[in-house]
């Protein structure tokens, strides 16, 4: 199985450019889309949801046309939003029931057996008779996964889906997510380095619209090795810096501004030569786009 999708455009009436000519091939497993707030992300996820149209272009599942065949698309699709409603007075059980019977499952014993799969699965088991509201952030999002699996979808997008949870939290929802991954497509977009780095085998990073970069992270990352270079300065010296060299990022260590500086030789002696990471890719292709230090 395989999503492919070509030159996919959107401009909305406002006359933002949300979606240029973006084209990417997505296998099996999981796959990430970064991108900073505003890239386009959501704009992208939602079409492929069959949730807005695209101005041109084409995305295809195999020989399934996800722009045309919306209502084959709902059948196979599984999709997490990045703001997940619940009903809070409902519990989980029962609004997971009730969605499988809107989706179909109209066998009682069937749906019964599925939503206590789902619930296992989730490890929302001890709690699925609790309403939705009682629920934590993390627990909330276990539920969308949960019905987001209903039907036994072929390809899940799933949108920005850790922010807001706490570290036990996010790494549960890791491991959710990477079992599921196994047997379907994952789309994952979200604006955090780490969630890629983790989980997946491909990503895409996109910016203002645009696909920059795409690959395996760790091929992406073995592209800056060598040249990611430290120093450690003053807040006040960092506009000279920035000036002089390519400041992709800074960040704040014992009171100190340690900047990452991108550069195929050593700026100087006073700089240290420091071992690239997926977030050095990041911000080394979206700042020289968005002409910006990310902090
Ligand atoms: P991301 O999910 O990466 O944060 P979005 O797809 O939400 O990015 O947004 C991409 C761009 O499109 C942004 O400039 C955003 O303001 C704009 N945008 C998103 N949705 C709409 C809409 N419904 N109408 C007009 N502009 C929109």
């Amino acid at each position: 199985m395989e999503l492919k999708i070509k030159n996919l455009n959107k401009t909305y009436s406002n006359g933002v450019q949300a979606l240029k000519d973006v084209t990417l091939n997505i296998p099996q497993g999981m796959f990430g889309l970064l991108g900073p707030n505003g890239a386009g992300k959501s704009s992208l996820m939602r079409t492929l949801a069959t949730l807005q149209q695209a101005d041109s272009g084409s995305a295809m599942l195999d020989d399934l046309d996800i722009l045309k065949e919306k209502a084959e698309v709902r059948k196979i699709l599984g999709y997490l939003p990045q703001e997940f409603g619940v009903y809070p007075k409902v519990s989980a059980y029962n609004m997971l029931n009730h969605i499988a019977s809107l989706k179909g499952i109209s066998n009682k014993a069937e749906r019964k057996d599925l939503v206590e799969s789902l619930l296992h699965k989730t490890n929302l088991w001890h709690v699925r008779n609790k309403s939705l509201g009682t629920y934590s952030g993390g627990m909330k999002q276990r539920f969308g996964i949960a019905q987001a699996l209903i039907g036994d979808p072929k390809l899940i997008i799933v949108d920005e889906p850790t922010a807001g949870l706490d570290p036990a939290e996010r790494n549960r929802f890791h491991n959710l997510l990477c079992e599921i991954g196994e047997n379907t497509i994952v789309i994952l977009s979200t604006h955090i380095v780490d969630d890629i780095s983790n989980l997946c085998n491909n990503m895409a990073i996109i910016c203002l619209g645009e696909v920059v970069v795409k690959g395996n992270p760790n091929d992406l990352t073995d592209g800056v090795k060598g040249r990611i270079w430290t120093k450690a300065i003053e807040k006040e010296e960092l506009v000279n810096y920035q000036s002089d060299l390519q400041v992709i990022s800074t960040y704040l260590k014992a009171g100190k501004t340690v900047i990452h500086v991108l550069s195929d030789n050593q700026p100087d002696a006073s700089f240290e030569a420091t071992a690239a990471d997926l977030e050095d890719v990041y911000f080394a292709e979206i700042t020289s786009r968005m002409d910006t230090t990310l902090v």
